[in-house]
């Protein structure tokens, strides 16, 4: 079981395609509402991280932001946070939401979505952090990253208990249960010479 106060939400800056994107973010507003968890999330007010953002913060609940200052104005920093946390990189920006969130999520998003969820999956399996990582797969949007996921463990690139450590569901309260009821799995850190 893990104990969940504040979810950090990785996302697109670009609304995307289609409308289901800001309908699972609201979904998702609403569920981490319902069960009292704060939003993390990287501060900028555009595309679905401001739709998550701005629908966490309708229903009354706490939204924290962690921009880099270079990214204040390209990203036009939320002006009605709760907090906003300036930070000088984007690595530092990173860092911070893994020390404030106990689980994170990731919706549909580009480059930056991935980027993140990857390297909080890699601190996981480093044993870095034991905090639960899950996809909410709307509309498909991560199938493919899912096989690609499966390919890289049929080819030994990636160990199936640290696949575990990647959950998926398609509804925000399954997910949200899914990652209160996760167990941090024993993890061999490093794959020894007799492994290879
Ligand atoms: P995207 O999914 O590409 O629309 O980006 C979503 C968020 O990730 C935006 O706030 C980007 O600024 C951010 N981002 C992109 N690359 C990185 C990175 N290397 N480290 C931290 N945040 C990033």
């Amino acid at each position: 079981m893990t104990s969940l106060r504040s979810i950090c939400v990785f996302c697109g800056s670009s609304p995307g395609a289609r409308p289901d994107y800001a309908a699972a973010a609201r979904a998702l507003a609403d569920e981490l509402c319902a069960r009292g968890l704060g939003l993390v999330y990287g501060g900028a007010s555009v595309g679905l991280m401001a739709t998550v953002a701005d629908a966490v913060l309708a229903r009354g609940g706490q939204v924290i932001g962690v921009i880099p200052e270079a990214l204040m104005a390209r990203e036009l920093a939320h002006p009605a946070l709760t907090e906003l946390h300036v930070v000088g990189t984007m690595h530092q920006r990173k860092a911070r939401m893994v020390e404030l969130a106990d689980g994170f999520v990731a919706l549909p998003g580009g480059f930056g979505t991935l980027d993140e969820m990857f390297e909080v999956l890699t601190w996981a399996q480093l044993g870095l952090h034991d905090k639960p990582c899950g996809l909410l797969d709307v509309a498909d949007y991560f199938e493919h990253l899912v096989r690609f996921v499966d390919h890289l463990v049929a080819e030994r690139m990636v160990r199936e208990e640290h696949r575990a450590l990647l959950l998926r569901e398609r509804e925000p309260a399954a997910l949200l249960d899914a990652m209160a009821a996760y167990t941090p799995p024993r993890l061999t850190k490093w794959i020894d010479r007799e492994d290879t």
